[in-house]
């Protein structure tokens, strides 16, 4: 068995043998015989921490801080990330750099500055653990074009026709297990057809997200979203993985019919609510005022029920998930940190084998069974997470990869 920082009585025997003079390495093979690198590298780590000079009986010294270290204990305070503490002090916000203010934050200099100002405010960015994964499910609601036209079958309606362009009515999103939230249009923002507000919420959350999960959301919701913000005059927006369920449910399975409602309910999800059809009118007519605001609401609230139904679709559906977004690769990026040896070498980084399709190492082999591309065949892993199950290859530079069903 490995032992681990975290075992009985380790962290007591790291701070004995320290006080007693023995370096890090020493002291990593004194207590782990097998010289196991993961374990080194997590005592080099704990032995410049606040918790450890505790043990020592420590107190730190708080003559002649550097000033990089002042500012970014002043910045913590004041509630900005590390990323935007690391812009600020270093210039950059590379791995490197975070990693340092990281395993800076850890140590009794940092504790003793940062307990001159107790309420610490935490950003939205800050609030999700560091290191997680960031899945956004999304969706947004669009009115209607209105045109002048004679015919109601076959026409072409030319642009002098229209009298008003689709814009967004609604937007709405949840990340990771939260709560949906959402935005809508009121009716003299219908009247003026100005969903600027909408377009750049909806970017501002999809550009914090790792993996955008959305339903028909490639061929649909993206193209919009990416028409409005040319419209308003915006940046292209930042690129994100994308799994479009839509895409899925027609690739893997034979529902009676593929809309989201009619999937939802085949698998007794909760699925979505039922919107009467005049509904997008009555958003549409803004002179109606009142009847228009509640219309809105009533789309609002359709709207996030909506993401309910893509994030119970998503976890029913992502062990047999067949797409090229590797949540497993994507989880060890997110988790590696640079970390250099006592001299300063880089250690090699660590990579573990995750499930593809929801990022667990809960993984078991199973038992003589290949996965056979053109050339060779890879072992392959099933997943032990209930809700996902996912099966899952051995690929190259340690990472699990996307094991094809046929
Ligand atoms: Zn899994």
């Amino acid at each position: 068995m490995s032992i681990s920082i975290n075992s009985e009585g380790v962290k007591e025997q790291i701070a004995d043998l320290a006080t007693q003079g023995f370096n890090g390495a020493e002291i990593a093979t004194t207590i782990d015989k097998t010289n196991n690198s993961t374990f080194r590298r997590a005592v080099y780590n704990f032995l410049n921490t606040y918790e450890c000079d505790q043990l020592r009986g420590i107190e730190a010294d708080m003559t002649d801080v550097e000033q990089w270290k002042k500012t970014a204990c002043n910045l913590k305070n004041l509630g900005l990330t590390n990323k935007e503490i690391s812009l600020k002090i270093f210039g950059n916000d590379s791995t490197a750099s975070i990693y340092k203010l990281y395993t800076f934050f850890k140590t009794s200099i940092a504790y003793n500055l940062l307990q001159k100002d107790v309420d610490i405010e935490l950003t939205a960015d800050e609030e999700f653990r560091v290191n997680e994964l960031k899945i956004l499910y999304w969706d947004i609601e669009t009115s209607p074009c209105v045109s002048y036209h004679y015919q109601h079958w076959k026409v072409n309606i030319r642009q002098d026709q229209a009298i008003k362009q689709s814009h967004l009515l609604s937007v709405s999103y949840s990340f990771n297990d939260e709560e949906p939230v959402g935005f809508r249009l009121n009716p003299s923002e219908v009247a003026k057809e100005d969903d600027l507000t909408l377009v750049v919420n909806m970017i501002e959350a999809i550009e914090k997200a790792d993996i955008i999960v959305g339903y028909n959301s490639k061929r649909f919701d993206m193209k919009v979203l990416n028409t409005r913000a040319l419209y308003w005059g915006l940046p292209p927006i930042k690129p994100a993985k994308h799994i479009d369920l839509y895409d899925q449910v027609k690739k893997l399975f034979r529902f009676p019919s593929n809309s989201l409602g009619n999937v939802s309910a085949y698998l007794q999800l909760e699925g979505k609510l039922i919107t009467d059809r005049g509904l997008w009118r009555r958003c549409m007519e803004h002179w109606n005022e009142e009847e228009c605001e509640a219309a809105l609401i009533d789309m609002l609230t359709y709207n996030k029920q909506d993401i309910e139904a893509t994030r119970d679709l998503y976890y029913r559906i992502r062990g047999w998930t067949h797409n090229p977004v590797n949540i497993g690769a994507i989880t060890n990026v997110k988790n590696a940190v640079e970390e250099y040896d006592e001299e300063g070498r880089l250690l090699p980084k660590v990579v573990t084998p995750r499930c593809t399709k929801c990022g667990s190492d809960d993984i078991t082999p199973i038992e003589g069974s290949l996965n056979f591309t053109t050339t060779r065949g890879y072992s392959i892993y099933r997943c032990n997470v209930e809700s996902c199950k996912g099966v899952s290859r051995l690929g190259s530079g340690g990472n699990l990869a996307n094991c094809a069903l046929n």
